[in-house]
């Protein structure tokens, strides 16, 4: 359906107008001056014709069906514009028109209108308050924007007209060019998703590259990414990523997790790749657009000079990239072509009288290395060398093997002409090598992606007839918390054990309580109104006698009553105390665009401070499971060090599935976290020693 939008067969311009400037006569005159071959129908009801083209006074008066409308009325006659397009057939319709969504209350309105008229004929929109779009291989400028770029490979969409800009002049003065352009505007209809699905079908596109200041369907974005990045590489750049994070939080998933971690890890578990500023992202689409993804990691330098060869090498080895030697082979082989000074290793210094002729001896023997999966060739520019010679050589080697190539051409003004051939003859070239680098990086990331097993949604035994027992009586309660009680039902049904624990309103109590259960034991304050015991000395733990556990009783109870005179005490819980086991985090929260963000971690009371932790999207596959558990830093803690024994990590493996489980069957529970999970050493389980879990507030 969304086809039509870059080969469409005929083009109405709805608004066309004869005066230069206007938005309406110069998406006319790029249509023309693109060379597109199409129909064009120019309609205004006051002219006869608009440059040499017949006009028609109305959409119905279109002689011919049209396959795609373009709109640059005023905002106010849009709406009947539209209704004329589902009248005369037009079933895809791009609005240029600004005054919507960005203008205010009445434009609010003016969209939903529009948009809902467009709904009952089946109209798909792209807009409104957008530049157009173009399509270079069916030479299409349906813009009001710029002259069309040339035909490339990259296809690019983006919410920001100003950044369309940019990038189409970025895009035109590289030479590298595009193969489609869509500028999204109000991105009222037609959604980022959807444009991955249209670019993916092209295959002039080898990149699909995108700029989003929102998300409009993050799981849909995220199941279609998931396909589409299998076949083509995806480079996504969203702005407002910072203002994360901003509300209040009661938990420490809530304090620790945001809408910036959401998009992060969504894009990682859907192949994207995502950048963080314009200069990545444009130096990534001339990788991908250019250039073949790298088989593997490993990296040779090749450089005339030592310093920025050390820079090189520092920028991979901090990035994970390899430096390899080469083979013995390949060694040998330089030996023969390069003076006796010149490194023969990685980086290799062709030295500082270099001429194209000796990069090029060297490239043709680097290449077949099998060693190697990627080169980058760095250049300084000496006194006596052809600059752009050099950039040739490199080009015609590069053209003619399987091994990724990027070139660094250090300078400016006597690097520029060399880096026009580097571009022209397909190798991309950076600044600096640090840039270089992080491209090669990317790349890698996207191979490593394009080889990893797909996995599906790990599967948990739950007993679900006892946890919707638990949710709907804590939501005809009216409260929001759960109590222990709850909490310990609803773990159960998940499979999640708990320690032993009761909760004793004297001290009498909690000592007869300890000895039922064994020493030694915790104490620890029991109120569905304190988060944090231990802040207020409300938890103290390996007690070991009566005497101990009585003076805790007393002080717990004396310290809250004095930080917390106001909180509602049930007593104090005495709990079973969990030993040789080590710490973690395991909770969620739900993100408005992507639904629950789980997050694993090193747990305690010092999460906030260690900050130790990683995310990911639910669902999780087993997969995903083992990835997030050796992400965190502390994971050789979990593995066994120092004599320790490894933790029960299947069963922590298990744990994880069962609350992603949890989070995916009940939506009404808000955030739910246990720190700590103790997970004791392989084949003890692991405990939940501390758990909170918040239904949704009524609304
Ligand atoms: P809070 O997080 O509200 O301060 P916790 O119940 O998580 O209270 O207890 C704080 C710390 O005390 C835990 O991180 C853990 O180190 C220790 N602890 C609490 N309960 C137990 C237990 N049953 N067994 C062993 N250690 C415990
Ligand atoms: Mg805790």
């Amino acid at each position: 359906m969304l086809d039509k939008l870059f080969s469409p067969a005929s083009v109405a311009v709805i608004g066309a107008s004869q005066t230069p400037g206007k938005v309406g006569h110069d998406v006319l005159r790029n249509l023309l001056q693109g060379g597109f071959a199409g129909r064009i129908f120019p309609v205004n009801p006051r002219a006869d014709q608009i440059l040499g083209l017949p006009a028609v006074p109305s959409v119905e008066s279109i002689p011919e069906p049209v396959d795609l409308a373009i709109v640059a009325v005023p905002a106010a006659g849009v709406l009947a514009v539209v209704e004329a397009c589902g009248q005369k057939g037009i079933r895809l319709v791009v609005i240029l028109s600004a005054g919507f969504r960005e203008a205010g209350a009445e434009g609010i309105h003016l969209e939903r209108d529009v948009l809902e008229v467009a709904r009952r004929h089946g109209i798909r929109i792209v807009g409104p308050n957008c530049l157009g779009v173009m399509d270079t291989n069916a030479r299409l400028n349906a813009t009001f924007a710029a002259a069309m770029p040339p035909q490339g490979s990259i296809g690019f969409f983006s919410q920001s007209g100003a950044l369309c800009l940019a990038v189409l002049d970025w895009a035109a003065g590289t030479g590298v060019g595009l193969s489609h352009f869509v500028s999204l505007g109000n991105k009222a209809d037609v959604s980022d998703a959807e444009m991955l699905e249209a670019m993916e079908g092209h295959d002039e596109t080898r990149v699909i590259l995108g700029y989003l200041e929102g998300v409009d369907d993050g799981r849909r974005l995220m199941e279609t990414a998931s396909l589409v990045s299998r076949r083509k590489p995806i480079v996504l750049l969203k702005s407002g990523s910072t203002a994360a994070g901003a509300r209040a939080a009661s938990s420490h998933t809530g304090s620790l997790a945001g809408s910036a971690q959401a998009f992060a890890v969504a894009c990682r578990q859907s192949g994207i790749v995502q950048v963080r500023t314009l200069r990545e992202f444009l130096n990534l689409a001339l990788g991908f657009a250019l250039q073949k993804v790298p088989a593997g990691g490993n990296v040779a330098v090749i450089t005339n000079s030592g310093g920025p060869g050390i820079l090189a090498a520092d920028a991979c080895d901090s990035l994970g990239l390899q430096l390899p030697t080469l083979t013995q082979e390949t060694v040998a082989t330089l030996r023969g072509l390069l003076p006796p000074m010149a490194s023969l290793y990685n980086p290799m210094d062709v030295l500082g009288d270099a001429q194209a002729e000796r990069y090029s001896q060297v490239l043709d023997v680097v290449v077949r290395d099998p060693s190697i999966h990627a080169i980058m060739v760095l250049l300084t520019p000496t006194a006596m060398l052809d600059v752009p010679a050099t950039a040739r050589v490199i080009a015609r080697v590069a053209k003619r093997s399987s091994v990724t190539v990027l070139a660094c051409f250090m300078g400016e003004a006597r690097v520029a002409e060399g880096r026009r051939i580097l571009m022209e003859g397909g190798v991309p070239s950076y600044e600096t090598p640090e840039e270089a680098a992080e491209v090669l990086r990317s790349m890698w990331g996207h191979r490593l992606w394009l080889e990893r097993p797909e996995d599906r949604p790990a599967t948990v035994k739950r007993d679900l007839g006892v946890a919707r027992e638990v949710v709907d009586k804590v939501q005809a309660s009216g409260h929001q918390n759960l109590s222990p009680v709850e909490v310990t039902r609803l773990l159960a049904a998940y499979g999640i054990r708990l320690p032993r624990s009761a909760v004793a309103r004297t001290a009498d109590e909690s000592v007869t309580l300890a000895k039922e259960f064994g020493y030694p034991i915790v104490l620890k304050v029991a109120s569905s109104e304190i988060s944090h015991k231990s802040d207020l000395g409300g938890v103290r733990v390996d007690l070991r006698s009566a005497e101990e556990v009585r003076s805790a009783f007393q002080d717990i109870t004396a310290a809250i009553s004095r930080l917390r005179p106001e909180a509602r005490l049930l007593g104090v819980q005495v709990q079973e105390m969990i030993t040789e086991a080590r710490e973690v985090i395991v909770g969620f929260q739900r993100d408005p665009d992507f639904g629950p963000l789980l997050m694993f971690g090193l747990g305690g009371i010092y999460v906030e401070v260690l900050r130790d932790v990683t995310f990911r999207v639910a669902p999780l596959s087993r997969l995903d499971i083992r990835e997030m558990l050796r992400e965190v830093h502390a994971f050789p803690l979990l593995q066994g060090i120092r004599g320790q024994p490894p933790a029960d990590l299947p069963a922590l493996e298990t744990a994880l599935a069962a609350i992603t489980q949890l989070a995916l069957d009940f939506p009404e529970i808000e955030e739910g976290e246990i720190n700590p999970l103790m997970v004791c050493r392989n084949g003890q389980g692991v405990t939940a020693v501390d758990a909170r879990f918040i239904l949704r507030g009524s609304l």
